[in-house]
């Protein structure tokens, strides 16, 4: 009893917190977890919360695909401490981050998409580097309107434009708040703008050790749903959700810290970058296909992978280059880095970080040469690179061909994953369309 009142973070000593929300991820990046009173933290601090392991092989529409032949034993979340935090938009709730753990020693170890970035970070820490991720990610806004297309409509239409602010932009201010939230929340949100799109924004989180990120990504996409669905709005990553507009993208920027310095800059070389950056940008091309399925792992996802979207077609780099697949932006020293610009909101965080260290792990271990880089609109170059997957079925192809990237994130997950997507593949296979009624109903 005494151990677990002193592990208490100082957070829970508030007066006024009467529960936390114990939360992780499933494969998906949606959030899952319990509400526990707080008279009962302290014993769900130290024993963890029972799951039911189903949870980790089931498809978005809840049907568990994988775990039967286990007779889905249980799993436990246990909170980690240093994750706790207030939610500035319920009070009295706090909330922290679990790792997923077999319920005995004897069963087997959940698909857990944080255990992934933990071990892909320290595979870097044995090299004697510390990866550091800086996400950025895009949603729209959306109000429910039984009389829209699909019953959903943009927030603002016609009047909302890349970087425009105040109420034409934002008429209830829900941006802002969603922003002044997430700050208070600890969370690094530097900014937020309204993007290209009509009712599309952006909010950027402050570059931070890769497990603090890919937290803070996982945490900023449900904060953004909550605060959203609080304000009567509907937020969504989705990568592609509107024909007559661009995509979403979720970026990642990457460095890897040395003794205190940044290991990607190279005062000495002709372009400021050291050999480990070339190295790391080569293993995420080299692996690029497979990565797709993490990055854009929904059927949606391969709309929004087309010319002149400012997301990338093929498996290329450039220098600050917004039509490749790693922009290197032009800042030098402290700020070197890479921008991996593929994903979309649908990826799951964890997932998603641990498979690109583990790819450029993959390239800083083997020194793999970096090839020449795209200039000017690689839209329209006769030579962009090796096409990317355009189906989430070719991506799922070449994560299963990718035996690195497979051992690397561990069968676990990438088996689980595979066969949830696979039957997510199918399930649309054999749908029929709005898009086919409309091509083929009236003419045939
Ligand atoms: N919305 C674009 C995408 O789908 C990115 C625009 C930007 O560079 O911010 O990736
Ligand atoms: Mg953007
Ligand atoms: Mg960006």
């Amino acid at each position: 009893e005494e151990r677990g009142l002193m592990a208490r973070p100082p957070e829970l000593n508030d007066q006024s917190v009467t529960s936390v929300r114990v939360v992780y991820s499933d494969l998906h990046g949606v959030t899952r977890g319990k509400d526990v009173p707080i008279g009962e933290f302290d014993r769900a601090a130290e024993h963890g919360l029972a799951f039911c392991s189903a949870i980790m092989g089931t498809d978005l529409r809840h049907t568990p695909v994988v775990g039967g032949e286990a007779g889905y034993p249980d799993l436990v979340a246990k909170p980690d401490l240093s994750t706790l935090t207030l939610l500035p938009w319920e009070p009295g709730v706090a909330c922290c981050i679990a790792d997923l753990e077999p319920v005995s020693g004897t069963s087997a170890a959940p698909a857990d998409p944080r255990g992934a970035v933990r071990k892909a970070v320290a595979a870097f820490e044995e090299l004697g580097y510390s990866p550091i991720s800086g996400p950025e990610l895009e949603f729209f806004l959306c109000v429910a309107d039984p009389s829209a297309p699909n019953g959903i409509r943009r927030y603002v239409d016609h009047l909302s434009m890349v970087y425009t602010v105040g109420p034409q932009a934002d008429p209830k201010g829900v941006v802002r708040q969603i922003t002044e939230a997430l700050s208070r929340l600890g969370m690094g949100t530097f900014a937020a703008n309204h993007e290209f799109m009509n009712s599309q924004y952006e909010i950027n989180l402050r570059h931070a050790p890769a497990l603090t990120a890919a937290d803070r990504a996982f945490r900023l996409k449900s904060a953004v749903k909550d605060v959203a669905a609080i304000h009567g709005l509907i937020a969504t990553f989705m990568g592609k959700p509107f024909n007559d507009q661009g995509g979403s993208g979720f970026h990642f920027h990457f460095s890897l810290d040395r003794e205190d310095d940044n290991a990607f800059a190279d005062h000495g070389d002709p372009d400021g970058v050291s050999d480990t950056l070339r190295h790391f940008t080569a293993g995420i091309l080299a692996h690029a296909h497979a990565l797709t399925a993490f990055l854009n792992p929904t059927i949606n996802a391969y709309r929004r992978l087309v010319p002149d979207s400012l997301a990338p077609t093929h498996a290329n780099w450039g220098w600050d280059n917004r039509t490749s697949f790693i922009r290197i932006p032009a800042e030098r020293g402290r700020a070197s880095r890479v921008e991996v610009r593929v994903g979309d909101g649908s990826a799951n965080p964890y997932l998603a970080t641990a498979a690109l260290l583990f790819a450029g792990l993959h390239g800083v271990r083997e020194e793999l040469p970096l090839g020449p880089p795209v200039g000017g609109d690689a839209y329209t170059l006769d030579d962009p690179g090796e096409p990317l997957p355009t189906s989430l079925e070719q991506a799922l192809d070449a994560l299963e061909a990718d035996t690195v990237l497979r051992d690397a994130m561990g069968p676990q997950i990438v088996d689980t994953f595979l066969a949830v997507k696979r039957f997510e593949v199918e399930r649309h296979r054999t749908w029929v369309s709005d898009w086919e009624l409309a091509e083929y109903l009236h003419h045939l």
